[in-house]
């Protein structure tokens, strides 16, 4: 196999990229990606003066009326984790939440492209869930509210809201209860003890244990989605981290949006896989580890820097033969987990990120590796980019592994993400991901 058609790195330091599944065409070129990570206070950075519980936007604890119904909330109770599932109102403030799965305001998908295009019927266990929240006097100005909210941010006027009955009102808010887009967000806004507004809590910021939970939580409601619509064909699992990655808000969360189908992306690589079933070994972990690029490891999952992505990206890959999230076992999610914080640590709270979640399509007989791209946001592509499909990736595959590699080891030193194998303590097999079998 020949390598140098995806990778060559020029005698002046430019690296030139090709992606082995999306055809990408990259340039690294020397000196425009020298800023190391940094946790320093931004310049920019502004004092904050902190509140407990916090209320600095609608994801805080002292605000959870500002989202629509929650359907499930993790909680801790005698130290033990538990998820409560379609509680009521009255019942948001008897427990605090580690994680909330609340519906998306404004869906991408909407309810409508559901019922108008596959006459989809919410099921009965959310339209149960759906009459029981609206039976209590919280519960239903909760609702009122909220739909209050929305048609006032689709531009409806203060008396044109007014004059819609409260019946007409209720049935807007079907799509909080049987809705395909869901945010699952995390507890806290601010670190403990945050003196700027820089201090965000990322996933970076979690302890491994809370991160684990916050993968597993986000794996159920994936699955719930799909149980709850049978014309759902993926559902599109990511994490936008500060605004330049996407986000509204800067209170971390993961949104979940159903798809009545794969997209492209998924479309063409298990095309590849129908091909050569073993494709992201040859193309991924195994060119990753001839060049060099392999981040870190443990049991279940492996890291390396990615190749022709027009971002600075890290790709992270389970190695388990189950090929979606919710076949694999707690040891083997917990090791996904595990990889996929230690790398947000390393990257710091201040890199902007897309996390973006791939995995074998419920309808698919061919097995994709459950894996997920980081990719941080610090370039913007130019008008150069759009003239030639020639992408400028500020920071090398090899120069992402050197900004990576020595901030795991600290972090590992300081006990701040779990035990992991860095760079040459990995053990580089071939054909590390066992996909591919049965
Ligand atoms: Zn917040």
């Amino acid at each position: 196999m020949s390598y140098s058609r995806f990778y060559n790195r020029m005698p002046d330091g430019t690296t030139k990229q090709l992606n082995p599944f999306t055809g990408t065409e990259v340039w690294s070129v020397p000196g425009r990606g020298n800023k190391p990570i940094t946790n320093d206070i931004p310049e920019t950075a502004k004092k904050i003066e902190c509140h407990e519980p916090e209320d600095y936007c609608s994801f805080c604890e002292n605000r959870y009326f500002e989202t629509p119904p929650e359907k499930q909330r993790l909680v801790i109770l005698n130290g033990e984790y538990k998820k409560l599932n379609y509680i009521t109102a009255e019942e948001y403030a008897e427990t605090k939440a580690e994680l909330r799965r609340v519906p998306n305001l404004f869906e991408i998908v909407s309810l409508d492209y559901w019922r108008k295009n596959y006459n989809y019927k919410i099921n009965r266990d959310k339209m149960e869930w759906k009459n029981k929240y609206i039976s209590t006097p919280k519960g239903l100005e909760h609702i009122i509210s909220i739909v209050d909210t929305k048609l006032k941010l689709s531009g409806k006027k203060h008396g044109e809201i007014e004059k819609i009955s409260i019946d007409e009102k209720i049935s807007y808010a079907d799509s909080f209860f049987g809705g395909g887009h869901e945010l699952v967000v995390s507890k806290h806004h601010f670190i403990k003890n945050a003196e700027y507004d820089s201090d965000l809590k990322s996933s970076g910021e979690m302890t491994p244990e809370e991160h684990f939970r916050y993968i597993d939580f986000t794996i159920d409601a994936k699955e719930d989605i799909f149980l709850s619509n049978r014309y759902v064909r993926y559902v599109s699992v990511f994490q936008n981290w500060l605004r330049p990655a996407g986000a509204s808000f800067d209170h971390l969360h993961k949104q979940l949006v159903a798809l009545d189908e794969w997209g492209n992306t998924i479309a063409d690589q298990t095309e590849m896989i129908r091909k050569d079933p073993n494709v992201f070994n040859t193309y991924g972990a195994n060119l990753a580890g001839m060049l060099n690029l392999i981040i870190a490891e443990n049991d279940y999952a492996i890291a390396y820097a990615g190749i022709g992505h027009r971002y600075p990206t890290i790709e992270i890959f389970s190695k388990s033969k189950n090929s979606r999230p919710s076949t694999h076992t707690d040891e083997e999610v917990r090791g996904m987990s595990d990889l996929i914080h230690a790398i947000h640590a390393a990257s710091g709270n201040q890199i902007s990120c897309n996390e973006e979640w791939y995995y074998t399509p419920v309808d698919s007989i061919y097995k994709m590796p459950w894996h997920l791209l980081l990719k941080w946001r610090i370039n913007v592509p130019a008008g150069f980019e759009g003239g030639t499909k020639i992408y400028i990736n500020p920071i090398s595959p090899i120069d992402l592994r050197d900004k990576v590699v020595p901030r795991l080891y600290k972090l590992r030193d300081e006990r701040l993400i779990a035990n992991i194998r860095i760079a040459e303590e990995c053990r580089i097999i071939p054909n590390p991901l066992k996909y591919y079998l049965t």
